[in-house]
């Protein structure tokens, strides 16, 4: 895939201050050596379980974290760096999220405002995703979830967006409704955006994604083609084989042990305490990405 990288994240680390006794203060990374970039036309898909840093990346990249994070690495957009005051002026723009909560709607106006002040543009993005023009007159409480969220979606459509991220935009939606917002985001790929999107659907992220980056507690272990997936044996690290099995066409079959709580990492490869091909070099140091057979991993002994 030749085309122009337009997002790179490259060694990102995100960590949080907090204060424990008093006024003792230390640092609780959740977020290290994370890697991704996205192309003009694709979806990449970041997939991972709950805490493994998917939506903390998304908020990095928006500059919208809190403001006792500590960001630390190489974030650009379009080849330069991506940085807060940048970020300030394209997010809503060239930049658009798709969130993971609906609690981004203002309750008290009316969705179409929300969505464009041009009505006749509000009402042909709205047919695109099989909304009547009369939604647009509703409060936000007065809409169900899958209404909700496609809305979200209609924003991040008619701001014209080349860098979409969605995040987890499909719960709630029927498997039809999830199908056609996946389809908006394959026909918003095609029609040049790059879209990043933040899904634990793997299932469903497959028939439309091109590539899927693996996070495991805080860290992108894998990269690959989405037709990798299609058996164990294309995929390289451990933990994206252990995630494979554990769809549910794939035999449903989970791996024991649970993923580590940011606090409390082991040294050298977090997954390691789960691994069963885990050696020596496995228990210090960070893993540098090596690249095999067209995807990028982050694990010592993966072929
Ligand atoms: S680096 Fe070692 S412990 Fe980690 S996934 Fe690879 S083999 Fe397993």
């Amino acid at each position: 895939m030749e085309n122009e990288v337009v997002l790179s994240v490259s060694g990102l680390s995100v960590s949080f201050r907090m204060y424990t006794k008093g006024l003792e203060r230390r640092e609780l990374k959740v977020i290290s050596n994370l890697n991704i970039n996205v192309r003009k036309g694709e979806i990449l898909a970041v997939a991972g379980s709950s805490g493994s840093g998917k939506s903390l990346l998304a908020h990095a990249i928006l500059g919208i974290l809190p403001k006792n994070a500590v960001v630390e690495g190489d974030i650009r957009y379009l080849g330069e760096p991506l940085t807060k005051k940048r970020v300030a002026k394209l997010r809503g723009g060239e930049i658009a999220l798709v969130p993971q909560s609906v609690e981004y709607l203002d309750p008290l106006m009316k969705v179409g405002r929300q969505v464009s002040p041009d009505e006749s543009a509000v009402e042909k993005v709205f047919a695109r995703y099989k909304l009547d023009k009369s939604v647009g007159k509703l409060f936000p409480f007065q809409l169900s979830g899958g209404m909700m969220r496609r809305v979200l979606c209609a924003t991040a459509v008619i701001s014209g967006a080349k860098l979409i991220i969605a995040d987890e935009p499909t719960p709630g939606m029927s498997k039809e409704l999830a199908d056609r917002a996946m389809k908006h985001f394959r026909d918003l790929a095609n029609e040049g955006a790059a879209v990043i999107l933040i899904t634990h659907d793997i299932d469903l992220a497959l028939g439309y994604t091109d590539r899927i980056a693996v996070f495991y507690a805080g860290t992108t272990v894998e990269t690959a083609l989405a037709s990798d997936f299609d058996s164990e044996d294309k995929l390289r690290h451990p933990y994206t084989k252990a995630l494979w099995r554990a769809i549910p066409k794939n035999g449903f079959r989970p791996t024991e042990g649970t993923q580590p709580y940011a606090g409390s990492l082991p040294d050298g490869c977090l997954f390691a305490p789960r691994c069963e091909l885990k050696g020596e070099k496995c228990a210090c140091g960070a893993i540098e990405p090596r690249n095999i057979r067209g995807g990028e991993v982050c694990c010592h002994y993966a072929a």
